[in-house]
């Protein structure tokens, strides 16, 4: 059998890889780092994570992102199982050892039988002769293939900024400010519902803190990047704050579900969270914080939050650059590159935004250029799904009217199909369900038939 290339071993070319051997195809990855960097990479580790640590939620019974991951489970995930393997408490988040993770997922493709890995950039698109390619290179496609790849499609690419938030060692945070538990009290596997730091502020310091954000020294733009959006569920806290005063309480400052202990009777007006980011439970990273401040601007406003007066940082945040192409115009319903069928893409470079999103197109893109190097076809999962709904992002399904623009996107239920017919919701205590209840039970519904859905076609295939 003809062995499938894949370049780069992040999400979703780890997890392509995997899905490909697993049929008895054999691979040849080509990863470039440790040879070449990326601006947000730091190890020469596969599948590495470059900012949170956390795969979101890991509710299967209402939530999409939680519905991705099992219906992952149940396709034979590497990435999925790496991850539970290596999960740390986070209430209801799958948060994992972002080292542990890495290295797990690192060696078992490196000591894989039909696993060849070639380390080095490759420059420029893949040679013809190569044959069934995956370009799996992520947000920080080296500028050689990327530059390539505007070439062949005549294409831009878009693009926009994502930010990196800090990490605090846990030791150099005030405890007789800071408290632990998570909102809700909710308990997530082995957890005992306080899972996260929190730091209080009360309304002077609140809105003294908002102002220095406001007024913080940030990183100037390049030319390029003036004209470009952010993206919407990733916006630096800065920005945030811009937006009006209160935008920050109403995103990750939201003072809801938490009380504290040091202060019982008095509600914060803001609370800061911060998750924990290694096994260890050593550094914690700020939920939510992500930001293009200057590094000085950062260490000395974030010391103003109770709690974090004496915080070291392991790191700060960071802006980056984000390139995607135009999927719905450049790829078929196969994935392939409509003028290089030979090339198929995978992860957020075909425009989908989040780590397990892009695993989860790794996957369904691994799956094909497997089939086809066993002379088999693969069909895509159906649209009912979590991963069949990302794959009609990706080919323009959802979009209407040519004046349609493509954006990246995380998986969510306003991508799924409606539950067809009209719902009969349930009376509590003699009561029609309304507002939020019935909202959550229409997702429960798409949740349960995903799952149906794509336990029929994986006995299908
Ligand atoms: P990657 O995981 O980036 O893998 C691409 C691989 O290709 C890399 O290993 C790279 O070294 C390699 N490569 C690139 N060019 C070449 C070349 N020419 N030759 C050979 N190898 C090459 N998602 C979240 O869910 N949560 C977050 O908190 C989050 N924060 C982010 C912060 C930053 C700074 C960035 C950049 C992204 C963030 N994302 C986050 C998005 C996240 O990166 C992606 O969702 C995910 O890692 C993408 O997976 P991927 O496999 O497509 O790309």
């Amino acid at each position: 059998i003809k062995p499938v290339h894949i370049i780069g071993a992040g999400m979703a070319g780890s997890e392509a890889a995997w899905q490909c051997v697993r049929r008895g195809v054999p691979v040849i990855l080509h990863e470039m780092r440790p040879v070449r960097m990326t601006d947000a990479h730091n190890t020469d580790g596969f599948a590495e994570l470059v900012c949170s640590n956390s795969f979101r939620s890991d509710d299967k019974h209402g939530n999409a992102v939680g519905v991705l991951h099992e219906e992952m489970r149940k396709s034979d995930s590497l990435i999925m199982g790496m991850a539970d393997m290596t999960k740390l408490p986070a209430g209801g988040a799958l948060a994992v050892d972002r080292d542990a993770f890495s290295d797990a997922v690192s060696m078992i493709l490196r000591q894989h039988p039909l696993v060849t890995v070639e380390y080095g950039e490759v420059k420029g698109l893949p040679p013809k002769a190569w044959g069934n390619t995956i370009i799996a290179t992520g947000p920080l496609t080296a500028p050689s293939l990327a530059g390539a790849i505007l070439k062949e499609t005549g294409e831009d690419s878009l693009a926009f900024f994502d930010a990196i938030a800090p990490i605090v060692y846990k030791d150099s945070i005030d405890f007789d400010k800071a408290w632990m538990q998570s909102r809700y009290d909710k308990k997530g596997p082995g957890g005992d519902g306080a899972d996260y730091i929190n730091c209080p502020l009360d309304e002077t310091q609140y809105l003294r803190f908002i102002d220095a954000l406001v007024e913080s020294d940030k990183t100037e733009f390049k030319d390029f990047e003036k004209d470009t959006p952010y993206f919407e569920s990733c916006l630096p806290i800065e920005v945030m704050a811009a937006r009006g005063a209160e935008t920050l309480r109403w995103g990750p400052m939201k003072p809801v579900g938490l009380t504290n202990p040091h202060n019982p009777t008095v509600k914060a007006h803001a609370i800061v969270q911060l998750r924990q980011d290694n096994a260890l439970g050593t550094l914690y990273n700020m939920v939510g914080f992500q930001t293009k401040m200057k590094y000085g601007a950062q260490a000395e406003i974030f010391k103003q939050i109770p709690g974090l007066e004496k915080a070291r940082f392991a790191r700060l945040g960071g802006i980056h650059r984000n390139t995607f192409i135009n999927s719905p115009k450049l790829l078929n319903k196969q994935l392939q590159l409509k003028s290089r069928p030979d090339l198929r893409f995978a992860g957020q470079i075909m425009g989908v935004e989040g780590y397990i999103e892009s695993a989860g197109l790794g996957l369904i893109t691994g799956r094909m250029a497997a089939a086809q190097a066993l002379g088999e076809s693969y069909p895509v999962p159906p649209l009912t799904t979590a991963m069949g709904s990302l794959v009609e992002h990706v080919t323009g399904g959802f979009m209407s009217g040519p004046k349609a623009t493509f954006q990246p996107m995380n998986v969510n239920f306003g991508l799924f199909p409606p539950v067809e017919g009209e719902i009969k919701y349930p009376k509590v205590n003699g009561k029609r369900l309304r507002g939020k209840d019935k909202t959550r039970y229409r997702k429960g519904l798409l949740a349960k038939r995903a799952l149906v859905d794509i336990e029929d076609w994986t006995k299908a295939l």
